[in-house]
């Protein structure tokens, strides 16, 4: 029997111990979907505020200094929880990360100020472990890295001598590149030599995504049209020239769902649960939702949702585009979100002034979230650029019809109603193409008139919940790409000669 390797999984966050949105939870489903496959993944995370509790954590080792501009750390080993068969080692160092407010920033929504010191350590403690002398105990033969906080592992493990893993890494959004001065280079270890257009330089800057996009020996991303996208100046925010040359060891693998948490038959957060073969608890639900936002509990209203961060890149402007002329139609909305103030400040003035048609709920509220997927008849997802996105495939699963832009995951997970596909029984959802208010109405008012016609609409809904978007098809797609770097040398030795032909 081939050996499997073994990885050690980098994330910022992982689902349930800290959560701000789809990466947390590709972090927790992905890692427990490879351990079915076999795989010893085990996940690494900072131990902000009560991580080593809920992963009940032991000390494994001795403190040490990993980075000269950072105090010394300690690895916990624990469990994830709801996973018990994932192993999580947490990094201790309570001057980076404990501390109240979010993994990125404070309770102002403000990046924290040392941000680059805070995962230059997590970055350089993954590395260790894909040293030949390993890290408490245990070394990997693979990081897998993923987005630019543990972005510059890769670049550590090329300055290292005594490394042994391949690296992946895995971009969940290519928006956010961890870009610092390069002042910073000592700190945080770095050699200056690296410094460079073949190396971790970004238009000046020291970039931790650009780190890992160079040093990796293969990048993934996590929708197969977004592995395109992101090779043109439109979505590549200026790292598009570095992808497509790295094009060849570029996969684009649409991330799958957790589909025990993300169960209509069995969600703990649903009033009624409801299934295939049962399909009245969704109006319950609907029904109980509406109750609770104190929208008119009409069974007949077409009720919409959006579940997001309040940001440009979701649409979040469309939709405030759209509202007024939305609010022509006989059609409820609600809406689950945090983030721009300002975003927050124009949902809150709407929802007074439509009280009992228009909901605005902030926060990022995990129950909420499942009621929401559930109650309402469609979820709209109009974002600009959409890696992969989760949203659309929970709402299918939840008989909720998704309404989206035809970006990224969106257009590799959801099939336009058309006459067509209706008839070959592929229809899920309904896209537009366009970012502006005229195609995102015409595409809504698409929608409500299938929402009125039963016979069409059911038909969708029966098309979205017999989709399958477990991890399994997707964690198998990750073990090829880890089986296959073992051997793969092939980045290695074209970025050495590069670097060569490059020194002065
Ligand atoms: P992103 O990672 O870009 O925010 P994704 O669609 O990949 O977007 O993942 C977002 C995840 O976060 C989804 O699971 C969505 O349901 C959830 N989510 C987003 N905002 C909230 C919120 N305010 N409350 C609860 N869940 C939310």
């Amino acid at each position: 029997m081939n050996q499997k390797p073994s990885v050690l999984f980098a994330t910022a966050e992982v689902h349930p111990l800290v959560n701000t949105g789809g990466l947390g939870d590709v972090a927790s489903a992905l890692p427990a979907a490879l351990r079915q496959l076999g795989v010893d993944i085990r996940i690494l995370i900072p131990a902000y505020p009560r991580v080593i509790d809920q992963i009940k954590g032991i000390p494994v080792g001795e403190s040490y200094r990993v980075l000269p501009g950072a105090s010394p750390v300690r690895i916990f080993q624990g469990i994830l929880p709801g996973h018990d068969s994932v192993a999580v080692y947490a990094v201790e160092c309570p001057s980076l990360y404990d501390r109240n407010g979010g993994p990125y920033t404070d309770s102002n929504g403000t990046d924290w100020w040392d941000n680059a010191i805070r995962f230059g350590v997590l970055s350089r403690v993954a590395a260790l472990f894909g040293s030949t002398d390993g890290l408490a105990g245990w070394s990997a033969d693979i990081l897998h890295c993923n987005d630019w906080h543990s972005g510059l592992a890769p670049a550590y493990l090329a300055h290292d001598p005594n490394a042994r893993a391949r690296s992946l890494i895995t971009v969940h959004n290519l928006a956010f590149q961890g870009n610092f001065s390069p002042d910073l280079m000592s700190a945080l270890g770095l050699p200056w030599s690296c410094f460079a257009l073949h190396g971790v330089e970004f238009y000046g800057q020291l970039s931790f995504l650009k780190a890992g996009l160079y040093y990796a020996d293969h990048i993934s991303t996590v929708s197969p049209t977004y592995a395109k996208e992101i090779q043109t100046p439109e979505y590549g925010f200026g790292l598009h020239g570095l992808i497509a040359v790295r094009n060849t060891a570029l996969t684009g693998i649409l991330n799958g769902i957790d589909t025990t948490q993300w169960d209509p038959q069995n969600d703990p957060y649903l009033p009624a649960r409801y299934g295939p073969k049962k399909l009245v608890g969704k109006s319950v639900n609907k029904q109980i939702l509406q109750e609770r936002l104190g929208l008119e509990a009409l069974a007949g209203i077409p009720l919409l949702a959006m579940i997001s961060r309040l940001t440009y890149q979701k649409g979040i402007d469309l939709v405030l585009d759209v509202v007024e002329e939305l609010m022509t139609q006989p059609v409820q909305l609600v809406i689950l979100g945090s983030g721009d103030r300002d975003y927050e400040l124009q949902l809150r003035q709407l929802a007074r002034r439509y009280s009992r048609r228009i909901s605005f709920l902030p926060g990022y509220d995990e129950a909420l979230s499942h009621l929401v997927e559930a109650g309402a008849d469609m979820l709209i997802m109009p974002s600009r650029f959409e890696p992969c996105g989760l949203g659309q495939m929970y709402s299918m699963r939840y008989r909720t019809v998704p309404v989206v832009r035809c970006t990224g995951g969106l257009a590799d997970s959801v099939v336009d109603t058309t006459p067509r596909s209706l008839v070959n029984g592929t229809a899920t959802g309904f896209m537009f193409y366009g970012a502006n208010q005229a195609e995102f109405l015409a595409c809504l008012l698409r929608a409500l008139l299938a929402y009125n016609d039963p016979g069409v609409w059911s038909r969708v809904q029966d098309n979205g919940m017999a989709r399958n978007f477990s991890w399994e098809s997707s964690a198998k797609q990750y073990l090829a790409i880890y089986d296959s770097l073992i051997s793969d040398r092939t980045w290695l030795q074209v970025r050495r000669s590069l670097e060569t032909m490059s020194r002065p």
